[in-house]
């Protein structure tokens, strides 16, 4: 067996076995497959697709080419969400509190923002004081004492997925099915979870840019999932906006706290609730899913999901004392209005060209090493729906650097598309697929 066959076969159409699939993966971690053969047979992969039974194999030796976390010790359910990445998108910050405040186990792994998306991670680090980078045993720890923590990616899980995913990046592989579900899915096999909810982003923010295509990834992801055994429900929900108000790393963990004190934008709210609600169901903490909602809700308007919140930011070395006097998170020395040329209906926010404006000001990466400024970002004053003046304030731009500032408002204003009638209202949510296992 060598690569040049198995990339042959792929190319011609044919179907890998799990042997062939291991000595690609498993070669490629070794130096014994190049970088230009993996390259070459993600994009056979790319254009010729995978079988449901090749898409299980190449996840399972994804999985297997690093270790598995063991949370048996830690008593419950332990359920993660995953997103696959969107613009203002706080949710984590507020559905594992919830969802924790329920009585779920949430040992939440997470990432860093990479192109117009952000990433969790560079939120938390934020708040002063604060570590991702808990060992193991601090990771266990955590999740017993408060019942969530959020945690980096440690380098021993799932190392095939570190090195393939770097070379997606460079050779236009990203946007496919069983590369991404492979990806995706090896890293929370690896996490030790009893359940997953996915929330799969639909619109110009995020992955898929259409309904249909972001079914058939979510469907692949449950089959993948049940088939590998590990329960998981999906959430279809709408990127083609900015999730919420606030864009960059301390104004969305601001915003987050705001949803967490019962005030904040409706639409994080709601999507909150809706993913919290699936957690508290797959952990089998609700009969169904009326009374999972209603759980979520009372830990969120009770204010037990905030508490949940302060203790868990005070456990990871965070001071929670922004909390209450949100001065205490980085703010940034400039801000600048982007203002609207007519009068009307802001009927379009272009998710992707706030994020980019977003990176522009330093709050994402344009490179895997850049550094994070926590304090910029942007601030959407009129939404999608709202009514705005001529020469009225549609957005704030918090940035460091004056000629990233100009830049970034001329980004922003672009995003924006007003309208004379006012758009008909469009939901977050905009579909769930249950586990096939149900
Ligand atoms: N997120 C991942 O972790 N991997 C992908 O391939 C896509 C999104």
């Amino acid at each position: 067996m060598t690569a040049y066959e198995i990339i042959l076969k792929k190319r011609d159409g044919g179907e890998l076995s799990r042997a062939e699939i291991e000595f690609m993966v498993r070669g490629f971690l070794n130096d014994a497959v190049t970088d230009y053969q993996m390259s070459a047979f993600l994009m056979a992969v790319f254009f010729v697709g995978m079988s449901a039974g090749e898409t299980d194999e190449l996840t399972t030796v994804m999985l297997e080419s690093g270790s598995v976390l063991d949370f048996s010790a830690v008593p419950g359910a332990k359920i993660d969400k995953h997103s696959t990445g969107g613009v203002g998108d706080k949710l984590s910050l507020v559905v594992a509190p919830i969802a924790a405040a329920a009585g779920v186990r949430v040992p939440m792994i997470s990432g860093r923002g990479l192109g117009h998306t952000g990433g969790t991670l560079d939120k938390l680090e934020s708040i002063p004081g604060f570590r991702t980078d808990l060992s193991r045993s601090e990771f266990e720890r955590v999740v017993v004492d408060t019942g969530m923590a959020i945690v980096g990616q440690s380098p021993d899980v799932a190392p095939a997925d570190r090195r393939m995913y770097a070379l997606r990046d460079v050779t236009a592989t990203i946007e496919c099915v069983p590369l991404i579900v492979s990806s995706i899915l090896s890293k929370k096999l690896a996490a030790g979870l009893d359940g997953l909810v996915l929330d799969v982003k639909v619109g110009r923010g995020g992955f898929m840019q259409d309904i249909e295509s972001a079914r058939a990834l979510a469907e692949r992801l449950l089959e993948t999932s049940h088939r590998l055994g590990l329960p998981a429900d999906a959430l279809l929900t709408d990127m083609e906006s900015p999730l919420g108000r606030a864009v960059g790393n301390a104004v969305e963990v601001a915003e987050a706290v705001d949803v967490l004190s019962g005030r904040g934008p409706s639409d994080v709210r709601e999507t909150s609730l809706a993913l919290s609600s699936r957690m508290i169901l797959l952990a089998g903490l609700a009969p169904g899913a009326e009374e999972a909602s209603a759980h979520a809700a009372e830990a969120l308007d009770g204010g037990a999901a905030l508490e949940r919140f302060a203790r868990f930011v005070e456990a990871q070395g965070g001071d929670s004392s922004f909390i209450t006097r949100p001065e205490l998170l980085p703010g940034a020395s400039i801000v600048r209005e982007v203002t609207s040329d007519g009068a009307g209906f802001v009927s379009r926010v272009d998710a992707m060209e706030v994020g980019l404006a977003s990176t522009e000001l330093g709050a994402g990466r344009k490179e895997v090493g850049d550094a994070i400024d926590p304090a910029v970002g942007i601030e959407i004053v009129t939404a999608v729906g709202e009514k705005v003046e001529a020469g009225g304030v549609l957005a704030l731009v918090r940035g460091n650097d004056a000629d990233r500032a100009e830049l970034a408002v001329g980004r922003v204003r672009g995003a924006f598309d007003i309208a004379q009638e006012r758009p008909s209202a469009r939901p977050r949510v905009l579909g769930l697929i249950e586990s096939p296992g149900r």
